[in-house]
């Protein structure tokens, strides 16, 4: 029988904890067992320790309806409360955010200054006759202003969506419809690249495409020359001048809805994944603090994504907040106006804890080593990533350069739908492997599935499943319960499935192998992206890599990969055949790709994931698919021509 993916790339090294580190860590051996003992018990107790309650829970998983789960249904709970008044008076002071504008201008926020600016906005709210339900959407770069909005909705039981501020008005629009806002909430540009994005003039386009929207907040912040809509828009400013920050919390059910989020597109349509209050929460604030080994009072913690996407709303706003953490936001491009912003901010502020993506690594490599050696980064003290599977030899590179050899690297997989981190390495429990993100956290459950639904071999491929409901998971689609059903509760019964592939080795770590969709099927073996990609990201010459399964008459599928080379390396048909025998060297011949094409990037998300099934598109010959979410358009234009050349030869 063939293997559900096939096992290819073995990684041998291994990084234990040191014992410096889990002296001092938040979570302790052991954590895993306790909490398997009883999960329910578990969760109850994060939720009643590390969260403040109107009305404490006394129930934790309620799975009378699935896959409709509810979490903590009798509390009562404001997540707004949770982030900013329960640390007030004491902790006044103390730094937020260190904001950092792209043209070069700071703001430091204390918790004292959140606090006003949220209860001022959200009596703004209230004065526009927004109630508890009510849908907000929230387009805005990454501006103080961002998370001041959502948390003034948390704060009402109004539901944000935030679009992230890259999309266009497109985008905008469907995302506005579909979850019929009432409001929303932009600025006149946003600072990127040394450029200005239209925010404003974007939400005209898309209003001008839907109904529905009575009022426009528009926040000052490029000085741009805006159109401002009379009755509609309304400059932020004014509508806060008058404002008191007295402005009281409201209980809300543990279930009521928090927040909406759109999923990034990678695959196909984005789904508005819906997520509440109570068990959201809770597992955002567990794992922050455990997973990152937050220490309120001295970590400086900068979690580099944009709050446009999952990552931000749950480690940039919730979490961080919620555990008193004074984080760092940075506005603007990482290589503007040079490739060493980052590295420069880090050294700035001290900080500790640093969180970005496998993309933004990979750029960092492509970039050059120079940038972030000209920094003093030894304030860092431990390293995480997210966003897809991250190639060992990137694992490495963010570990020497960053790291410096001193920080413990967190992988953690989640995504939109999990709400919080699920898999992931405890920095001072878990032996780290490169390019695992090692074992399911505390509470949660997982397992590698083949076909049937059966748990894999050790060292065997197959599907990710989570087998047990989680507090942070998303409720539904919005508007759309069979589609919540039909696409994560219905390929395996009883299981979560995510949509992405995994194998599981023998001392039971599990590594994330990407989509189940990008899988190939070449001679009878399904490969995996993942693997491919990381034999190809081994060798000196490259940075970044993507293959796909393109049809062939003789193996099904024929492994195409698209490559992108290092600062100063020449792509020429010796690297080609270099590459090629260097795959099959590394993880056997069946995986040596057929074609390489050298690109100087390859077609993305906004949120920087490959896209791998516009690859397919291009190399079949088809029409490209959902294009909203692709970020580089040219790239694709790029690559379709070299293609093109290359099956003529
Ligand atoms: P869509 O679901 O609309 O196609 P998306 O899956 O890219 O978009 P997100 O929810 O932002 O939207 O991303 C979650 C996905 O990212 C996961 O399902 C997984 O494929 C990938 N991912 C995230 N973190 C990791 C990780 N640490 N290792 C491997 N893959 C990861
Ligand atoms: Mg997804």
């Amino acid at each position: 029988m063939t293997q559900a993916i096939e096992n290819l790339l073995s990684e041998d090294r291994s990084f234990p904890p040191s014992p410096d580190f889990t002296a001092q860590a938040n979570a302790k051996p052991g954590i895993h067992e306790q909490a398997a003992a009883d999960f329910e018990a578990y969760w109850l107790e994060q939720a009643k320790t590390r969260l403040t309650w109107f009305k404490e829970p006394t129930q934790a998983l309620d799975d009378s309806n699935p896959p409709f789960f509810k979490w903590f249904t009798d509390g009562e709970i404001n997540v707004s409360y949770n982030c900013l008044d329960r640390h007030l008076p004491d902790h006044a002071d103390q730094v937020a955010y260190h904001w950092v504008g792209e043209p070069g201008d700071k703001r430091t926020i204390t918790y004292g200054e959140l606090a006003s600016e949220v209860r001022r906005f959200a009596n703004a709210l209230k004065s526009l006759g927004l109630q508890k339900g009510d849908r907000v959407a929230i387009y805005m770069g990454m501006v103080p202003e961002l998370p001041v909005a959502m948390l003034a909705c948390a704060r009402l039981g109004i539901v944000h969506s935030v679009v992230f501020g890259g999309f266009s008005s497109d985008a905008l629009a469907s995302r506005i419809s579909d979850a019929d806002a009432r409001v929303v909430i932009t600025q006149d540009a946003a600072w990127r690249g040394g450029k200005q994005v239209p925010l404003k003039a974007n939400t005209d386009l898309a209003l001008a495409q839907t109904s529905g929207v009575e009022k426009v907040i528009v926040l000052r912040r490029a000085g741009a020359d805006v159109h401002m809509e009379e009755g509609r828009d309304i400059w932020w400013h004014d509508l806060v001048e008058d404002q008191t920050d007295e402005c009281e919390a409201v209980p809300l059910a543990a279930e009521d809805s928090l927040y909406i989020l759109y999923t990034s597109g990678t695959t196909g349509k984005p789904k508005g994944i819906v997520h509440t209050q109570g068990g959201y929460l809770t597992q955002v604030v567990t794992t922050h603090s455990d997973v990152f080994d937050i220490k309120p009072d001295t970590d400086v913690y900068w979690c580099a994504a944009d709050i446009g996407w999952v990552t931000g709303h749950s480690y940039i706003v919730y979490g961080p907040l919620s555990n008193r953490t004074t984080s760092v936001i940075y506005e603007g491009a990482p290589n503007y106006p040079a490739p060493d912003r980052l590295w420069q901010i880090i050294e700035e502020y001290g900080v500790t804890i640093f969180y970005t993506a496998p993309t933004a690594i990979r750029a960092f490599m492509k970039w050059g080593d120079e940038h972030p050696a000209k920094h003093d980064l030894s304030s860092l003290r431990l390293l995480g990533t997210v966003g897809e599977p991250i190639n060992p030899e990137a694992w490495i590179w963010y570990h020497e350069n960053i790291g410096r050899k001193n920080c413990p690297i967190v992988d953690t997989w989640w995504q939109t739908e999990t709400g919080a981190i699920m898999i992931s390495p405890l920095p001072g429990v878990t032996t780290t492997k490169p390019g695992s993100a090692t074992m399911p956290l505390p509470g949660i459950a997982a397992e590698v599935v083949d076909d049937e639904g059966k748990p894999v071999n050790p060292g065997g491929g197959g599907f990710l499943a989570i087998t047990r409901p989680w507090p942070s998971m998303a409720r539904t689609i919005w508007g759309d319960d069979q589609r919540f059903i039909d696409t994560y509760w219905s390929r395996f019964p009883g299981l979560y499935f995510p949509g992405d592939g995994a194998k599981k080795d023998e001392d039971g770590y599990f590594w994330l192998l990407g989509r189940v969709d990008d899988v190939m099927l070449v001679s009878g073996h399904n490969i995996s992206t993942m693997e491919v990609e990381s034999a190809l990201v081994a060798h000196p010459a490259v940075a970044e890599a993507a293959v796909i399964g393109r049809k062939d008459e003789l193996t099904g599928q024929a492994i195409a990969a698209f490559v992108t080379l290092r600062q100063g390396v020449v792509g020429d048909q010796a690297l080609i055949d270099e590459l090629r025998q260097h795959v099959a060297d590394h993880i056997g011949p069946i995986a040596k790709p057929k074609s390489i094409v050298f690109t100087d990037d390859l077609p993305k998300t906004r949120s920087g994931k490959i896209m791998r099934r516009l690859l397919r598109d291009i190399s079949e010959n088809r029409q490209l698919g959902d294009v909203t979410t692709l970020a580089n358009q040219d790239v694709v234009e790029e690559i379709a021509q070299k293609a093109a050349l290359q099956t003529e030869d």
